[in-house]
């Protein structure tokens, strides 16, 4: 079992009065119609992606430019409002997840692509801007964004810069932390900062590298300048199908170690592969133990040399099946499947609890071979797709909620994992954050002398901890709760500390 969520802290409880006062302090700086705070109004912002989790917030501001952002931060620090920012929404661990007495800020209205550089090879955008439409607006160059999340059709590069998502072209292309320069954010002291440069360095200390993947816990994104690549002149994929998982995972390794940097190296289980054919019929191979498609980007002459590459390590490395795309029709078939994987979960399972740990590439089939017995003690399915060519593992725990104890033992299946992550040298995140859902788990990755610099950072950004709050950092006290803390002679170290 996992530790229940602890209560959130903050200065007043909600009571109509208080929510009140609040919105009419926030309809004093905002334009009409950006203040709700009715609960039909407020309901749809009740969770995220993580949607085990519900609590509908006090009031939801949506600021239509950079300076109704401070004044919200204003209204809210003045009244000690805790703040929860919010993007599209599609988190999956709970970042966006409001707080009984707080404000949710959505960034849903700051949604301006201010600017692209064809020349510089950049684009400046608004924090709401979604990943994807980046991209659509780049196509006229011939350049797109490269960070590309299976949510991106919905989620915002505000989110993706709190979370430094990932995608299924970061094994070659990086992670959003390498393909964003620089971030204009709102304190919440009331000032604007810049962060990083459009400059190869920045004088400074790296705060970028510190804000990206803070998970809305240090500041307000309200500009990105993001890097764009050419696109590629040819892409192609391969679909590489193995009779056991262990000669799956295995065969990543060997692509890498053979010196192959694929634009995409993915991995779908038996499960996930039956599980999504019926859906899109990306013609997939329902018989191998797992699918394995890598990608080649480049050049016709780049793109032919990588796929006779790959395709004799897959082949020596054991692969029962190969097929290579012919036409950008067939590869976007390919992928189909991939893509739609986490929706596809709902048409085997009334609920499904999507996990997210990256491992070092060479434990892939001892991790594997982990999370299978792991369905047989917990007696729930496990669905693994994933971004096999980072280590990046996306187990989807397939449970019923109507069922008593499923979501107890799915919680408790997916923090396992995480701790055998940990145990193989991995990290309990990949890219979906810590939020609430792996909040816990942090106490299994890091000791005390870690959380306290994190809460280092935490403070000097915001003192008051109003933006996000109990999210991401668990409080030493939270960490012994757990039983993850060294109490030595029944004394707990650190009790001092505030419990955010
Ligand atoms: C079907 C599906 C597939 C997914 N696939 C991927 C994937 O391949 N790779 C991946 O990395 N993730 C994936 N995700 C997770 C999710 O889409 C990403 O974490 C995404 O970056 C969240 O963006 P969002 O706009 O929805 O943010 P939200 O969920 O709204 O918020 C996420 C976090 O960012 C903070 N935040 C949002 N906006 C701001 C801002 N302007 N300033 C400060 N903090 C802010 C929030 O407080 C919260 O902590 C997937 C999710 C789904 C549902």
């Amino acid at each position: 079992m996992t530790t229940p969520l602890t209560p959130l802290a903050s200065a007043a409880p909600f009571t109509e009065s208080r929510q009140r006062d609040v919105a009419r302090a926030l309809g004093a700086v905002l334009p009409p119609g950006c203040v709700l705070s009715r609960l039909e109004d407020t309901r749809p912002y009740e969770c995220d992606g993580l949607s085990a989790f519900r609590q509908p917030p006090m009031i939801v501001a949506l600021p239509q430019d950079e300076a109704q952002v401070l004044a919200v931060l204003d209204v809210c620090r003045r009244m000690n409002v805790p703040i929860v920012p919010r993007g599209a929404g599609t988190g999956l661990s709970g970042g966006a997840m409001p707080i009984a007495d707080g404000v949710v800020l959505s960034t849903a209205r700051l949604n301006r692509i201010v600017r692209v550089d064809a020349e510089a090879r950049t684009a400046v955008v608004q924090p709401g801007v979604r990943n994807l439409a980046i991209s659509e607006a780049a196509a006229p160059f011939g350049l797109y964004y490269a960070p590309d999340p299976s949510s991106q059709i919905a989620c915002t590069i505000g989110g993706n810069v709190a979370e430094n998502s990932g995608g299924v072209h970061c094994l070659k292309y990086g992670l959003t932390v390498h393909n964003v320069l620089r971030v204009r954010v709102a304190t919440i002291d009331g000032h604007i900062v810049e962060l990083g440069s459009e400059a190869p360095d920045a004088p400074g200390l790296d705060l970028l590298a510190v804000f990206i993947g803070s998970e809305g816990m240090l500041g307000i994104v309200t500009e990105v300048t993001v890097r764009l690549v050419p696109k590629p002149a040819v892409q192609r994929v391969i679909m590489a199908s193995f009779a056991d998982i262990v000669a799956g995972a295995n065969a990543v390794a060997r692509v890498i170690a053979a010196g192959i940097i694929p634009a995409g190296l993915e991995m779908m289980d038996q499960t996930s592969s039956r599980m999504v054919e019926p859906f899109v019929r990306a013609g997939y191979d329902l018989d191998a133990a797992a699918i394995l498609l890598c990608e080649a980007d480049g050049t016709p002459e780049e793109v032919e040399d990588e796929i006779a590459r790959m395709a004799a390590v897959l082949q020596e490395a054991g692969a029962t099946a190969i097929a290579v795309s012919a036409t950008e029709a067939e590869r976007l078939r390919f992928w189909s499947g991939r893509k739609n994987a986490f929706p596809a979960a709902g048409r085997i399972s009334p609920d499904y609890y999507c996990m997210d740990g990256t491992i070092p590439r060479r434990h892939l089939a001892q991790v594997l071979s982990g999370i299978a017995q792991m369905e047989v003690k917990y007696g729930l399915r496990c669905a693994n797709v994933f971004h096999a060519g980072d280590g990046n593992l996306h187990p989807l725990i397939l449970f019923d909620a109507n069922v008593p104890d499923e979501l107890a033992r799915a919680e408790a299946f997916g923090a396992d994992i995480l701790a055998l992550c940990v145990a193989v040298g991995g990290t309990i995140t990949g890219e979906h954050g810590v939020g609430i859902e792996k909040i816990d788990s942090m106490c299994v990755q890091f000791g005390p002398g870690e959380l306290n610099a994190f809460f280092g950072v935490k403070r000097a950004f915001d003192p008051p901890s109003l933006l996000n709050p109990n999210k991401a950092i668990p409080t030493l006290q939270r960490c012994a709760e757990f039983g993850r803390m060294r109490v030595t002679g029944g004394v707990l170290p650190h009790a001092d500390l505030p419990r955010f």
